[in-house]
């Protein structure tokens, strides 16, 4: 049987950039996937047509991701095929209530960059296919597990697999969470998001903006030329109503919808999805880790998902530099203990900040709709606070 140093199962963003980050410390890695994907940019990476369709699913990466991502030699590849960088974050309910972040404001040249999930994972696993100590097994599917005190004994629907440590890095419906028996507290959100791709009658903008309406954002993210990407938050009736509808039909509703400086737009495709708050209530159990999603799930509305995961992963990968250094094994409780604190309390810090702002939102009308328009108001004249505020967000 081969036997591993970590086991990751999931090769999704946060799973693939977690194996390079730990290859990078001279373990001996596996990664597991139910699929394999893009096979064809992953043999041919200067196959890729950048006339071709936007992917719906899009993630705004901040800087300090894109930091990681560079560090792993991910970056540049994503950047040759396709990403828009944005400078400017608009948000605003009532015109007045008007709050502008800008990259300028940090001493940087942009806030961040439009990516899509997919060229990410595909850079990812381009460069995972480039070193000798990581061994990708897809697709395959994970099965059963049984944990010792100094090993995980791995079955796949393809065979089993030894590894010093497993980490479950499969996403919200995590199957490794589910089979370390860790329990979870959240909740389902009573909104959904639709993801709308656009060509917009403006060329590239340089700004994300997120206009509340009664009480349910609709975010505008600029991609490369006149395309776009735009989400409606709303209830889940109303969103499975207007996925359904003929592109036509949608644009006339999304035209009355979404403030005005959005001009005119062509629908292109679109696709829902719904909102959930998941937190593992351990991150470890003996000799299981959670990472990215399958530890956090969190509403989407500032786009922190899968930063929060990157996160966790350059935390992984300094506090393995650390015990290694010090001649700790990277898996003992000790040190695993020590990854789990510190990423606790951030994970916890924003997505309780993102519930707030939620259900601060929520409120339709009243003292409270008053009460925070004027703190946009007042977050637009903060000055430093504003800046750090905006550094946080960045991963800065
Ligand atoms: C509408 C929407 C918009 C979003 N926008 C943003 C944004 O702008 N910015 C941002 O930072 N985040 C955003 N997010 C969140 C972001 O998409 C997630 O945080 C991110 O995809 C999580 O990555 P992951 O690698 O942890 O998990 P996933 O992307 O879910 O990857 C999990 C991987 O595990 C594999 N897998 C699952 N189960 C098994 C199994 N049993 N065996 C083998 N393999 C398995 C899957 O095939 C997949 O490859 C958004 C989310 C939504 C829903």
């Amino acid at each position: 049987m081969e036997k591993f140093d970590c086991l990751i199962v999931g090769g999704g963003m946060v799973g693939a950039t977690a194996a390079l980050a730990l290859a990078d410390l001279g373990l001996k890695i596996a990664v597991v996937d139910a699929h394999r994907p893009n096979p064809e940019l992953l043999e041919h990476p200067q196959s890729f047509d950048p006339e071709q369709p936007y992917n719906l699913r899009i993630s705004a990466i901040s800087l300090g991701s894109e930091q990681l991502l560079q560090r792993l030699q991910i970056w540049q590849q994503v950047l040759d095929w396709r990403a828009c960088p944005y400078r400017r974050l608009g948000v605003w309910e009532l015109g007045l209530s008007y709050a502008e972040f800008n990259c300028r404001q940090i001493d940087q040249t942009h806030l961040g960059y439009m990516v899509e999930n997919h060229l990410l994972q595909a850079s990812a696993w381009i460069q995972m296919q480039a070193r000798k100590n990581i061994s990708m097994i897809a697709p395959a599917r994970l099965k059963a597990i049984e944990t010792f005190s100094d090993r995980v004994l791995v079955t796949l629907d393809t065979g089993q697999i030894q590894c010093e440590l497993l980490i479950g890095a499969d996403g919200g419906n995590s199957k490794v969470r589910e089979l370390a028996q860790i329990g979870v507290t959240g909740w389902d959100y009573q909104q959904s998001a639709m993801l709308v791709n656009v060509i917009t009658e403006q060329g590239q903008q340089d700004i994300t903006w997120q206009h509340f309406i009664n009480g349910a954002p609709a975010a505008f993210l600029p991609l490369q030329g006149n395309h776009a990407s735009l989400v409606w938050y709303d209830k889940p009736g109303v969103i499975n109503e207007l996925v359904k509808l003929p592109n036509e039909q949608l644009q006339q509703r999304i035209i009355k919808h979404f403030p005005k400086r959005l001009g005119g737009i062509e629908v292109l495709d679109k696709a829902s999805f719904p909102l959930a708050r998941r937190h593992a209530n351990q991150y470890v159990k003996g000799r299981v880790l959670l990472i990215g999603d399958a530890a956090h799930s969190i509403n989407p509305l500032a786009g922190q998902g899968v930063n929060l995961g990157f996160k966790d992963v350059k935390a992984l990968q300094e506090t393995f530099a650390m015990a290694i250094g010090s001649g700790k094994h990277y898996a003992s409780p000790e040190v695993l203990t020590q990854y789990e604190k510190q990423r606790r309390n951030d994970n916890l810090l924003m997505m309780t900040t993102m519930d707030l702002i939620y259900r601060g939102f929520k409120q339709p009308t009243g003292p409270v709709k008053l009460l925070r328009n004027l703190g946009l108001f007042g977050a637009q004249r903060l000055g430093v606070v504003k800046d750090k505020v905006l550094a946080y967000a960045c991963g800065l």
